[in-house]
């Protein structure tokens, strides 16, 4: 089976690798091919090296390196290359770069300068990885740079940041007025990304952050006519649980694209191509959607198992609505 699946960065990952779990211990399924498309509106340029967090994420996690407390960057992880560039002066001082992740930025940076598409790039990071042998295909959602960046007014006044500035710097809590991915008017889908889509059997969104990963990628040219136009089911799992996001700030950056914070509204962002809506136990009474099926599960990822568990639910729900 062809399973493709849109992702951001930590509630992508852990999710993903669930779903490998889990197609590994199915016999029917183990042989299925998982293509990730990674949002790469995140991505940044620190220090002369081209940073792509998402992308980094879900090669860390689908490869065994990930720091599981954190979610996000290497497991044994030092940080004396940061301290250095801090005695300096270097900024910015903000966003944690440690000295594994960094020879990750380096060795991108060096392949693009040298005239490989992202795209490359990214296969030849994914086989350092073990992604190939686990059947798993990582596409970036496009090779032309996308940055988002987020229009804030406080006492400052109006301005556009970086996305991480205001995520990871001033934790979303500057009121954000709109968020804009520069770039995109210009970009294409990657090679791969299209059809990824329309050749698939199944289609799955993971419970990453519907505005600023999944909503990034939508916008990529082609994405969204490809998923209304996909013949295979597209079932969702929704990041919020009882009105809040499970971790990160959804909140805010639903507010700020003027959308509830609640499972339904988030399945209404999706509403054009979706087709199955998992959404936590206590949730699903709440939530009725015209077109797509609704169902409820324990939507915490606590462990392995347990993302496994929800990625399994996603998989079965999308089976059974293509009446597999
Ligand atoms: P990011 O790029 O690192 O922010 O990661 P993603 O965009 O892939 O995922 C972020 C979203 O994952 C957040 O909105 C969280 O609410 C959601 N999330 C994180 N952990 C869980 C979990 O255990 N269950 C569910 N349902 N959602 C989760
Ligand atoms: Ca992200």
């Amino acid at each position: 089976m062809r399973i493709t699946a849109l992702a951001g960065g930590v509630g992508g990952a852990r999710f993903l690798r669930g779903l490998r779990t889990h197609l590994d211990r199915t016999p029917d399924l183990a042989d299925s091919e998982l293509t990730i498309i990674g949002n790469t509106g995140d991505d940044i340029s620190l220090f002369g090296l081209r940073v792509c967090p998402d992308l980094d994420t879900l090669l860390y996690t689908l490869g065994g390196a990930i720091h599981e407390g954190q979610g996000w960057g290497r497991a044994d992880e030092s940080h004396r290359l940061q301290g250095e560039l801090a005695a300096y002066g270097a900024e910015p001082q903000w966003f944690a770069l440690g000295d594994l992740d960094f020879g990750t930025h380096v060795v991108r940076s060096q392949w693009l300068g040298q005239g490989l598409s992202l795209s490359d790039v990214t296969g030849r990071l994914a086989q350092r990885w073990g992604l190939p042998d686990q059947r798993i295909r990582l596409l970036p959602m496009t090779d032309s740079p996308v940055e988002t960046h987020v229009v804030v007014e406080d006492e400052e006044g109006q301005r556009a940041i970086h996305f991480q500035e205001w995520w990871v710097r001033h934790q979303a809590s500057i009121p954000a007025q709109r968020f804009v991915a520069v770039g995109m008017d210009r970009a294409t889908a990657a090679p791969g990304v299209l059809d990824a889509i329309r050749q698939a059997d199944v289609v799955i969104l993971p419970p990453s952050n519907p505005v600023v990963s999944i909503g990034i990628i939508l916008g990529v040219p082609g994405v969204r006519d490809a998923l209304r136009g996909s013949a295979a089911p597209v079932v969702g799992v929704s990041p919020l649980v009882g009105g809040m996001p499970v971790r990160g700030h959804a909140d805010a950056c639903l507010a700020t694209i003027g959308v509830e914070c609640t499972p339904s509204a988030v399945a209404g962002l999706y509403e054009d191509f979706l087709d199955g809506w998992l959404v936590a136990t206590e949730d699903e009474p709440q939530v009725r959607l015209r077109k797509a099926a609704v169902r409820g599960r324990p939507l915490l990822m606590t462990d392995r198992d347990a993302a496994a568990d929800l990625a399994g639910a996603a998989l079965d729900l999308a089976l059974e609505l293509k009446g597999a």
